[in-house]
């Protein structure tokens, strides 16, 4: 079976080690007889799984021992509520808003409590990012947290370092989680949906200040963190299955690429290649974001028309080149390239836009 060079932007392209390992151990998980998808959440053996997960995610990002691990479900969007119902404390907490998923946080979080948005990218369809010092002026001193996306998924923005200002940062990284080392003492609390950089969908990983943790009000169980973490996110049933890919993954990242600043460096490779073709293009491809806010997760870009779209899809999906459609609030197409897309996939997206307007243009 041939596989594809799959550029979609989540559920996405996983590192085929992972896939074969999986696969290997499907039936029985080595010395258990059993399969993952069949074991208790309580056994010895699932436990193992879920420690090493923590464990591994805690080397890659250098997490200290004040902040939690937990692995949830709801996705990152039920994030997006549970924040403010957690850390609010009758205070206000400031949004910045540069693309759909930030404006998606913000507006479930007005459902919760008080909120208020300190920028808005709306003007420009979010091809840019706020800098520092807009921020810093913008942000209320006494803001429960300062929220804001990481990398944009959508628009393909993405902030270079964190916003440097006096109140605790909430952070979804959904599109970026792993994609390079982060200072986590800088943030009160990142998340991610694992389903772009850390595994399939079904498992959300939070990291979160153990202060944090401890902010939440007296909620129902499964919306409350600090129940939650107290039950290392054993609450009730897990995603087991997800979870054990997450270990997959991490060990992935540790023993085959050699950690977040060797993927780093990968990552950086992989987008200039993009980026390169579409500068050196004379305006035949043109990139959404601004280029001091580009992400190297997500390329968005289109053609001046869209009257080749569709043969620009159809002959991209001939040479092997998948799910490459942009999102319909920006257009054209979208090539997510995550820590799994192997270098040779995004060299040959590379190539074949270059033949495509030496043909078409
Ligand atoms: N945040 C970002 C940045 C995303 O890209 C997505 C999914 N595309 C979400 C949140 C929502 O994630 P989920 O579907 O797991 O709720």
């Amino acid at each position: 079976m041939e596989r594809v060079f799959n550029f979609s932007a989540g559920p996405a392209v996983l590192p085929l080690e992972v896939l074969q390992e999986a696969q290997k151990d499907l039936l029985a998980l080595p010395g258990v007889g059993m399969s993952v998808l069949e074991i208790s959440h309580r056994s010895k053996p699932f436990q193992a799984i879920i420690d090493s997960a923590e464990a591994n995610i805690r080397k890659l990002m250098n997490i200290p021992e004040n902040y939690r691990v937990m692995f949830l479900q709801g996705g990152a969007l039920l994030q997006f509520a549970m924040l403010p119902m957690n850390l609010l404390g009758g205070k206000s907490a400031d949004y910045l808003v540069t693309g759909t998923w930030s404006k998606k946080a913000k507006s479930e979080a007005k459902l919760v409590g008080a909120s208020r948005v300190i920028w808005d990218g709306g003007e420009t369809n979010y091809n840019s990012l706020p800098t520092n010092d807009e921020i810093k002026a913008a942000v209320a001193p006494d803001a429960a947290y300062l929220y804001y996306a990481s990398n944009e998924t959508i628009q393909g923005v993405q902030f270079a370092a964190e916003p440097e200002v006096d109140v605790p940062l909430v952070c979804d990284a959904s599109s970026e989680f792993f994609y390079k080392p982060i200072n986590i003492e800088k943030y009160g609390c990142v998340f991610a949906c694992a389903q772009k950089n850390c595994g399939p969908a079904g498992v959300t990983l939070v990291v979160m200040r153990d202060d944090f943790v401890a902010r939440s009000p007296e909620l129902p169980s499964l919306l409350s963190y600090s129940k939650l973490a107290a039950e290392q996110s054993m609450l009730n049933t897990p995603p087991c299955f997800s979870i054990y890919v997450v270990k997959l993954v991490t060990d992935w990242l540790l023993n085959t690429v050699g950690g977040l600043s060797a993927m780093y460096e990968i990552n950086k490779k992989k987008a200039a290649l993009l980026y390169d073709v579409i500068d050196a293009s004379g305006g035949y491809y043109i990139g959404h974001a601004k280029k001091e806010c580009r992400s190297l997760m997500n390329v968005p870009f289109k053609m001046q028309t869209d009257a080749l779209d569709k043969t620009f899809l159809e002959e991209a999906a001939k040479a092997g080149l998948q799910s490459l459609a942009g999102h319909r609030s920006v257009g054209g197409f979208r090539a997510s390239i995550y820590n799994a897309m192997p270098m040779e996939g995004v060299e040959k997206l590379a190539a074949f836009m270059k033949e495509f307007m030496e043909k078409h243009g």
